[in-house]
């Protein structure tokens, strides 16, 4: 990462009184509330007024707000948020809201290896890495007219499902497409969906081993998106369709889950190959990522997605998962993020896991 020294950022740190930040969206109370079980000061960065909701939730409250005009300033703000020690947590909407530039260049200690948003923003980059390590991928379809299954068309930048459409013939993309938009057609794949939490630790050898460090699975959720995951209460799709009513992809929610426990060791292979696969690319996909699965009816898992930093679907669990109870009781992936942050400074290894 140019001009970026994690070294050279955490010289001028008083280690005993480091200040776990990030922007007041997302998954903002369940960071806060982790972070402050792990006694951390905390910060959290809002934009124009303090969000008055972080008065109805006292233990997912920041000590203290940070406001800014605009997300995109906080790059501005850099020197003095050093002042307070801060350690920045990047969640979707804060790397969304910064925007991907921004991200790469922001001079603050940053939970997680930055260079992943080069392989994990990019489809192709990231299809490079996912079946690099053997993962099995919906397939790509390249020209509309080799479409001859049902597909998911998906637009490059689109944010939270908005404007994916679904087409089941050439004849039906043609109609649906919007040409002035660049887009990826992808195979629908019939199945349910399992978006896994995942955590690794480079530094930590107590979980599920690998070649460095080791793996947890902290919980799993469903998302909930609107229209599709209820217009059926109005009638069939094909009926709507029929009408020019089309369902549409827009993340709403989480839903918690969980699975047969006679997958959970693919779901531990699948981690394991990604993560192996990353710390040969670009050095490893630190703390906590997400591979957002769809299950067949064969039991085969298929990704159609990583998220690399905390995503909202770990929300659902502020006091732990169903898989989190079995690692400690209360550990949401806020809290484990706050854990490694702990242990890291420790052991003197921060520069091991922030970037
Ligand atoms: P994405 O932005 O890639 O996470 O996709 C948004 C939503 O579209 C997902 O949460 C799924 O519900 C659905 N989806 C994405 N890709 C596929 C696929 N290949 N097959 C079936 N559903 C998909």
């Amino acid at each position: 990462m140019a001009g970026i020294d994690i070294k050279e950022m955490l010289s001028t740190y008083d280690k005993n009184n480091l200040t776990i930040a990030t922007v007041c969206s997302h998954s903002s109370l369940q960071i806060f509330n982790g972070a402050k079980k792990e006694r951390f000061k905390t910060l959290g960065i809002s934009v124009g007024e303090v969000k008055k909701f972080y008065d109805a939730f006292p233990l997912g409250k920041p000590d203290e707000f940070f406001i800014v005009d605009n997300y995109k300033d906080i790059v501005k703000y850099a020197e003095e948020l050093k002042e307070k020690n801060v350690i920045v947590i990047p969640h979707g909407s804060f790397v969304e809201y910064l925007g991907p530039k921004n991200f790469m260049k922001l001079g603050l200690p940053t939970f997680g290896n930055r260079n992943v948003l080069i392989w994990e923003s990019d489809r192709e980059m990231e299809r490079k890495w996912l079946e690099g390590a053997g993962i099995i991928m919906p397939q790509a379809i390249k020209k509309p007219k080799d479409i001859d299954r049902p597909v998911i068309v998906k637009y490059h930048g689109a944010k939270g499902g908005k404007g994916f459409f679904v087409a089941k013939t050439y004849e039906e993309f043609e109609k649906r497409v919007k040409k002035n938009k660049s887009y990826i057609i992808q195979e629908f794949v019939m199945g349910t969906r399992y978006y896994l939490h995942y955590f690794y630790s480079p530094i930590q050898d107590n979980a599920y081993k690998l070649s460095k460090g080791s793996l947890q699975l902290i919980s799993m959720d469903r998302r909930d998106e609107t229209t599709i995951d209820e217009v059926q209460r109005l009638g069939s799709i094909a009926e709507l369709e029929e009408l020019g009513i089309h369902p549409t992809f827009v993340v709403t929610g989480n839903i918690p889950i969980v699975m047969r426990e006679s997958l959970l060791p693919k779901v531990f292979k699948m981690g394991e190959a990604v993560v192996e696969e990353s710390l040969q690319l670009f050095g490893g996909v630190i703390g906590s990522f997400c591979l957002e699965t769809v299950v067949t009816e064969d039991l085969e898992f298929k990704v159609f997605e990583i998220s690399a930093r905390i995503v909202a679907g770990t929300n659902p669990y502020v006091s732990g998962s169903p898989y989190s109870e079995l690692i400690q009781p209360d550990l949401s992936t806020g809290r484990r993020i706050a854990q490694e942050i702990k242990y890291a400074n420790k052991k003197k290894l921060l520069e091991e896991i922030l970037s």
